[in-house]
């Protein structure tokens, strides 16, 4: 019996003999969906049965590409740069079931999130969204899952014009492994390492909402998560940290977390304008030390500038200031401009509807301190951002 048929011994799975050659993904032992496809028979009504290659028929292929020059079905998938004095800027994500998402989450929301993270990351460097990869594992052949998934996916690709082209599709422990690629011209990248002293800083949005999302729906699975953690020795270290406190529900909050909004048309604008951006995904200090470091540069932060999200209005100071200072998850943009393009900034801000805030200032140095509103300093670290003082 070969790896696929133990891997679902409870199925009753039956192939024509012309049919069963059995096709190792890898040779090393991993079980791919099964390649053959449309022909087996199933008892679970899972979908068990049907191939790898219908999986991607029915869920994955659209038909002919629209942008790049080859899709899905060949070896490779092939992509030029619209813009010939553009370069392809290339971004990968990994999403683990039971490490970046929970098992009982919507599947539309997983899509969606994703994609969105990698549509992030584009965003953060100026880059114009092309196409994506998307490789997949996936316990069984789960047509509801699938379908909703799509749902998401798909729906935030055609907003961005991101075509899916190609990928891989294996039987595992549900794992979704995106690689988006996109274009921007070298020159006006918007790079880590470009912050200069003097620079304003800006964000886009406002921060804490998701990161109280994580927290209060930890709170509800708290006891699954400690469960899992003791089974599997891997739990969000954000879940950890805030099991037992108690937080009351918001469903914006909950959108946020799960919905994501990449900031594209931001990024783009941006091109011109900004010296160095970064997207917010574990946090802004976190995430700010990643400019200050790879730009060999210092910040100020001015926490009572800092656009906190209206819904942690309702907790004390050190509370909110953890969140929209230390949450993660907002995936908005934080950037650094000279001061001269304050103005354009702000007309960006308006042109999108979308509140940007300018926070502080890059300063020489390679510290990122947060000054309370007499501009003196918070008793706080990067690394422990919970050594908040109070109030
Ligand atoms: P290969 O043997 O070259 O790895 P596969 O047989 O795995 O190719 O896949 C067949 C085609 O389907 C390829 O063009 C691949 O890019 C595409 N593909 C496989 N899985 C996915 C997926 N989850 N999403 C989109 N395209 C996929
Ligand atoms: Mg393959």
């Amino acid at each position: 019996m070969t790896a696929v048929q133990a891997d679902r011994n409870d199925a009753t799975v039956g192939h024509t003999a012309a049919a069963a050659i059995d096709v190792g993904s890898d040779g090393s032992g991993g079980a791919a969906i099964d390649r053959r496809g449309g022909q087996g028979q199933s008892g679970t009504g899972d979908g068990a049965g049907r191939g790898e290659f219908d999986l991607i028929r029915r869920f994955f292929d659209r038909g002919p590409v629209r942008d790049a020059l080859l899709g899905i079905g060949d070896d490779c998938a092939l992509l030029a740069p619209r813009d010939p004095r553009s370069v392809l800027a290339v971004s990968t994500d990994l999403l683990l079931e039971g490490r970046h998402f929970a098992a009982g989450i919507d599947p539309v929301a997983i899509g969606h999130k994703s994609l969105a993270v990698n549509l992030s990351d584009l965003a953060a460097i100026g880059a114009l969204p092309r196409a994506f990869t998307l490789a997949l594992a996936l316990p069984q052949y789960d047509e509801a899952w699938l379908s909703g998934f799509c749902t998401g996916l798909f729906a935030l690709a055609d907003r961005h014009r991101c075509e899916l082209i190609g990928g891989d599709t294996t039987r595992g422990p549900r794992t979704i492994c995106i690689t988006v690629f996109g274009e921007v011209p070298a020159a006006t990248a918007l790079r880590r390492d470009g912050a200069q002293p003097g620079d304003d800083l800006w964000v886009s949005g406002t921060l804490g909402a998701a990161a109280r999302a994580v927290e209060e729906r930890a709170r509800a699975v708290g006891e699954h998560a400690r469960a899992v953690e003791e089974h599997a020795g891997v739990v969000d270290e954000r879940a950890r940290a805030s099991a037992g406190q108690a937080v009351p529900s918001d469903p914006a909050g909950a959108a946020r977390l799960d919905y994501p909004q990449p900031r594209i048309e931001l990024g783009l604008a941006l091109r011109h304008l900004a010296r160095s951006a970064i997207d917010l995904s574990d946090g802004l200090l976190g995430d700010l030390a990643h400019i200050t470091e790879r730009s060999r540069v210092g910040a100020e932060v001015d926490w009572p500038s800092v656009p906190a999200d209206p819904c942690l209005g309702d907790l004390p100071g050190n509370e909110q200031r953890r969140l929209a200072l230390a949450g993660g998850d907002d995936y908005e943009l934080l950037f650094s401009a000279a001061p001269e393009n304050r103005t354009a900034i702000a007309a960006i801000g308006a042109r999108l509807a979308l509140p940007l805030t300018r926070i502080g200032r890059i300063v020489d140095g390679s510290t990122v301190r947060v000054l309370d509103a007499r501009g003196r300093p918070l008793p706080m670290t990067i690394a422990g951002y919970d050594h908040f003082g109070t109030g």
